[in-house]
């Protein structure tokens, strides 16, 4: 196949990534730290980040289902790493299950039955429900004997509230807490990025951090202490002179109030970058900050370059992708802002 470069690249801050690992393997402390890959690493590639995250020193790895252990097994197997599939096993994942490099986070007492049945003793993890009642098995059951005869290595739960006060964390906590001893389970586990900063009686023996790793700030306590990861970068597909009165795009949402230099960016809805960015979003040129003008379309974005003499047509720009201010400004998550991006990015370390 014919090599034909991107209109539209990711740049993917590789220091940065391995530094937000460090940082949070530092503020696990006593605890391992290990890292969520599940939806493609967040977007920038499984692939990537997992030999980026295992060279910073990372050993325990997370993805949600077992094609996403297929995509990155090579990468595993033989290398002192570990990786867990947070969506357990299925009947149509045990011939995966039971050949690929990886265990399953069991969740349902069926899925127990399943492993201990099919699974030949090997390890397995198991989520514990504390009170987010999305996935795991009953806390009370763990108490009463369900996990009896498993080669469990974690055994772990997730918080509903990490990002913010609340009571449910002291119960979630107490509640897997109370439970150390009753399994033969090698640790315990709770923490995501933002349960990290929630203090000792959070991170047990390993904490799953996803989000701060790729640079997003779920809580205050994190800000300034994960650094951008990711930068998108679009080029100009054509410059254009908007004479006063004339609308743009879509729906003629944005009229230009005076004569406006306008350039059209090979980006749009298609790419990840949603509509919640029309007149909200911005792309960045040295200095000057070039504000999304109209709606965004699924191909195209159209930017105000009055302020970018030089810019022509060819020249790429940058767009704001700092997650805290695109989620505030787009109304997106800093996780959809991530998963969200799509595949026609050139994604590249830089
Ligand atoms: C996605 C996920 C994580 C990581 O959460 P972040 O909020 O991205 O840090 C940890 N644990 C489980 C069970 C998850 O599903």
């Amino acid at each position: 196949m014919m090599d034909v470069p991107a209109p539209l690249r990711l740049a993917i801050d590789d220091d940065a990534l391995a530094a937000n690992w460090r940082a949070m393997a530092r503020l696990s402390r006593d605890a391992a730290c290990g890292a969520a890959v599940k939806a493609d690493g967040y977007g920038l590639g499984a692939r990537h980040v997992v030999r980026v995250l295992a060279a910073a020193g990372c050993r325990d790895f997370f993805v949600a289902t077992w094609s996403e252990v297929a995509a990155i097994a090579d990468l595993i197997a033989g290398h002192d790493l570990r990786l867990s599939v947070l969506h357990g096993v299925r009947d149509e994942d045990m011939a995966a299950a039971t050949t690929l490099p990886a265990r399953p986070v069991l969740n349902t007492p069926q899925q127990v039955a399943r492993w201990r049945e099919g699974g030949g003793g090997r390890a397995c993890d198991v989520m514990v429900d504390t009170g987010m009642h999305r996935l795991g098995v009953a806390a009370g059951d763990v108490a009463g004997g369900l996990l009896a005869g498993l080669a469990i290595d974690t055994l772990m739960s997730h918080l509903a509230c990490a990002d913010e006060p609340s009571p449910m964390n002291m119960v979630q906590r107490d509640a897997l807490a109370a439970l150390a001893g009753s399994t033969d389970a090698v640790r315990l586990s709770l923490a995501n990025s933002a349960g990290v900063t929630l203090g000792r009686d959070y991170r047990f023996g390993l904490t799953r951090p996803g989000l701060a790793l790729y640079g997003g700030e779920p809580c205050a306590a994190l800000s300034g202490v994960v650094r951008q990861v990711v930068r998108p970068q679009a080029q100009i597909l054509q410059r254009r002179c908007v004479r006063a009165g004339g609308a743009v795009g879509y729906n003629a949402t944005w009229t230009a109030p005076v004569d406006t230099e306008v350039a059209i960016l090979n980006l749009g809805y298609a790419d990840g970058y949603l509509r919640g960015f029309s007149g909200r979003g911005a792309a960045r040129c040295d200095d000057a900050r070039l504000p999304v003008i109209g709606r965004v379309s699924m191909d195209l974005t159209a930017i105000d370059v009055t302020n970018a003499a030089h810019l022509a047509e060819g020249d790429w720009v940058e767009i704001d992708y700092h997650l805290p201010s695109a989620a505030a400004a787009s109304g997106l998550s800093q996780y959809e802002l991530l998963t969200g991006l799509g595949i026609r990015f050139d994604r590249r370390a830089a």
